[in-house]
């Protein structure tokens, strides 16, 4: 491709994004210039010098060639925020696949008319005496938000708004009503620049264990030394882990530098935010998909202009646009979520490694279940590795049990739930102290087969069983498709057609049936569909409203339950059967966290694991809590089959109307990617092209699906496999087709 035009973005601000114009690049820019790069461009009838940014480069115009001007100059130098975040979008653009376009959109912030920004607080106004008298009242009357809201306060005498309405799920109604009451008050304060602590008291400071000394010491030596690099703190929950963090954001702050705390949203606790709050104050603020766009706006607002200097989210939190990042933290550094969905299908570990590159910062990953990818650099001396071994809480690791749900059909038992789990639930219930059932629901659908010939309910649409739904509908989960559940078996007539296993509904019935005296609350996708109502059945679990939680992953992280002392995996295996080639490490990751549930307090926990395939080294590994041996164990797989880490895979998906067309597509996009093999390399060392094939699920909404994988060691050439196939796919001028390119894919296709 000769590099004569270029695609250009006169302003940043955002809005005007979605609208690049051309320009010629002068004969002697040709060989110099790429995307992301900073230009002057004359504009308008004026033809006035303005800054742009180089979004795209062609050999074709778009325009009349005759009307398109001539770019002025390359601007070198500056690093501005902006220039940062452009640099940014072309990493993401040229490592993950995506439009220049895409990439902006994924860095920058949403555009809204800025208001004037302005920071509200809750601020309790009643003495502790008339709170009390309140607080029962409200309590008598089950006015259960304004009780709520009225304890927090209590404890926090200052809340801010943002944490009332977000985490703690208080409308806005609620906190009007007690403001009308004269509990509360609201105060806004247009800016802020003292930082006010909350309750400055309750912070209590700890006195760090050796270990976690040792960690903060060298992470700021090696700042302080120019050495900065990437940390994994491989550390079990509990371990001291947030308290290391904050210390080392405290140190950072010392030095005059701003800190990303990098959150999956799940594990996005009240809790945890206090504990920012209470020792950065007004210096730090949340980025969540609670808040609105507007909402977002300001905190990159006001992280540009240097009003807060810390920075707690989910992954898009990466992108806050402070001017001196000095630390990026990545706790559960493991977590899927780190990966986005969306294109530019970023990973947040890798684009975090680029931010601290840009800026000179340290990066720390923390995890009890550290992914293979973090722990095969660490031990090949990329990251550097720590330790943290002990729970600095108290309480000890919980006793595991093991049980073959094979045996305990041998001997008779039918019910979902082995001898050793209802003999200790029975415990429990006794001694009042709660217990927590898992289902690892991980890709199983709970669905529907017959027992006679085994023929399975599937959705007309898509490629997929449909799953059995309360109320006796069958729901397809891709495109919403519902039909009555079916009496008599379509295909034979057989009566014996039902669901395949056990979904929490049915656990919850169960559990109903056999401890009627048991409260019982349920966690999982149907009962967590509003915002936040998760954080709200954690709570009620919190405040023992309830003496059993059942639920999918979701219950295994977040709050601390210190009086439970019973965890039952009710199918440790459900998850293995995931056609994927992380299906074992996630395994691993949900039932060590499951287990790690257990014993949080004073009390000792036990943890029963049901299983089918109790000799599995993921079940054995995480019923020893031996992390090493499962590593060891996981690696020698990805190194016999060529599965990242060890290598790295390209995913190429291609969505297609027709599907003879789309069939024909993947085979010519697969034989590009073969194009790129070296002849001279070892067969089982070279460029590897796996497929292409009808996707797992074939078709989604009349949508047909195929897919091909190309393996290499090398990225770089991935990397100029993936420009090839996107210089294809754009010359063939696609209307019925879409190719999606994802690197290392968290999930099969
Ligand atoms: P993690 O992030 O690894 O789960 P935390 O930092 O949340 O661990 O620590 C777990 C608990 O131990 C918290 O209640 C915390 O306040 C407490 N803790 C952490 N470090 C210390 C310490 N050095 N001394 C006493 N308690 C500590
Ligand atoms: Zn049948
Ligand atoms: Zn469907």
């Amino acid at each position: 491709m000769e590099k004569i035009y270029a695609d250009v973005i006169v302003d940043i601000a955002h809005e005007k994004v979605d609208r690049p114009f051309q320009y010629r690049i002068p004969v002697d820019m040709r060989a110099i210039i790429t995307e992301g790069m900073c230009v002057h461009v004359p504009f308008g009838a004026g033809n006035k010098l303005l800054k742009g940014y180089v979004t795209a480069i062609k050999d074709t115009p778009d325009f009349d060639p005759e009307r398109i001007k001539e770019i002025k100059e390359i601007i070198t130098g500056g690093v501005s925020v902006e220039e940062k975040q452009m640099h940014l979008a072309a990493f993401l653009k040229r490592n993950y696949g995506s439009t220049m376009i895409q990439a902006l959109k994924t860095v920058l912030p949403a555009k809204q008319s800025v208001k004037a920004l302005e920071k509200k607080t809750v601020k309790l106004l009643v003495s502790d005496k008339r709170a009390e008298e309140f607080l029962w009242f409200f309590e008598k009357k089950h006015q259960t938000a304004r009780a709520r809201l009225l304890k927090e306060l209590m404890q926090n005498k200052e809340l801010p708004y943002l944490l009332v309405t977000g985490k703690l799920n208080i409308s806005t109604p609620t906190i009007k009503a007690l403001e009308e009451q004269g509990i509360l008050s609201i105060e806004v304060e247009n800016m802020f620049r003292n930082p006010v602590r909350i309750n400055d008291s309750t912070d209590e400071r700890k006195q760090l264990s050796t270990s976690q000394q040792a960690i903060v010491d060298e992470v700021l030596t090696d700042f302080d030394n120019d050495k900065k690099g990437t940390y994994l703190i491989h550390g079990i929950t509990g371990s001291g882990k947030t308290e290391v963090y904050m210390n080392l954001i405290e140190g950072i702050l010392l030095r005059g530098r701003q800190a990303i705390v990098l959150i999956p949203e799940i594990a996005l606790t009240y809790q945890t935010l206090m504990r920012f709050y209470k020792r950065f104050g007004n210096r730090v603020s949340v980025m969540n998909s609670t808040l609105s766009a507007g909402e977002k706006f300001d905190q990159c607002e006001r992280a540009k202009r240097g009003e807060i200097d810390v920075i707690i989210g989910p992954r898009s939190a990466l992108f806050t646009p402070f001017p001196n990042i000095g630390l990026i933290i990545m706790d559960e550094e493991h977590e899927p979520s780190y990966k986005s969905e969306g294109t530019p299908k970023y990973h947040a570990r890798e684009t975090a490694e680029e931010v601290a590159r840009m800026h000179g910062a340290s990066l720390v990953l923390g995890s009890a279940t550290p992914s293979l990818e973090a722990y095969y650099r660490a031990k090949k001396g990329e990251y550097k590795l720590f330790t943290l071994t002990e729970r600095l809480t108290g309480g000890s690791l919980p006793l595991v049990h093991t049980v073959d749900l094979r045996e305990e059909l041998k001997s008779g038992n039918r019910s979902i739930f082995s001898i050793k789990l209802q003999e200790l639930m029975t415990d429990r219930l006794n001694k009042k102290q709660q217990i927590m059932l898992f289902l690892n629901r991980r890709g199983y659908a709970g669905f529907i087969s017959c027992r006679s010939c085994g023929h399975v309910m599937k959705c007309p649409h898509c490629d997929v069983s449909l799953s059995e739904h309360w109320g006796g509908r069958l729901v397809c989960h891709y495109c919403g498709y519902e039909e009555p559940a079916v009496k008599l078996c379509p295909s034979c007539g057989s009566k014996y057609i039902s669901g395949f296993k056990a979904g929490t509904q049915q656990i919850e019935e169960k559990v109903k049936a056999l401890y009627p005296q048991a409260r019982v609350l349920r966690m999982d996708a149907d009962t967590t569909r509003q915002k936040e109502s998760y954080e709200k059945i954690l709570a009620a679990f919190a405040n023992r409203e309830a003496d059993i939680l059942i639920g999918t992953q979701m219950i295994v992280k977040g709050h601390d339950f210190p009086n439970v002392t019973l965890v039952g995996v009710l199918a440790a295996d459900l998850s293995l059967s995931v056609g994927d080639y992380r299906a074992g490490e996630r395994t691993f990751q949900l039932l060590t966290q499951a287990a790690g549930r257990a014993g949080r307090g004073e009390l000792p926990g036990e943890v029963v694991i049901q299983t089918y395939q109790p000799e599995n080294p993921c079940v054995v590994h995480a019923a020893n809590q031996a992390y090493e041996d499962f590593y060891e164990e996981e690696i020698l797989y990805r190194e016999l089959l060529r599965y990242p880490p060890v290598c790295n895979m390209m995913a190429v998906q291609i969505f297609a109307k027709d599907e003879e067309s789309g069939a024909r597509l993947s085979e010519e996009l697969a034989e590009l990617a073969k194009s790129f093999k070296d002849p001279t390399e070892r067969a089982d060392k070279g460029l590897l092209v796996i497929g292409p094939a009808p996707a797992a699920i074939g078709k989604v909404n009349d949508i047909f699906r195929f897919v091909f994988y190309v393996k290499y060691e090398k990225y770089d050439t991935l990397v100029e496999v993936k420009d090839k196939l996107e210089e294809k796919a754009s010359f063939l001028q696609l209307k019925n087709e879409i190719v999606q390119i994802d690197f290392n894919p968290v999930n099969l296709f």
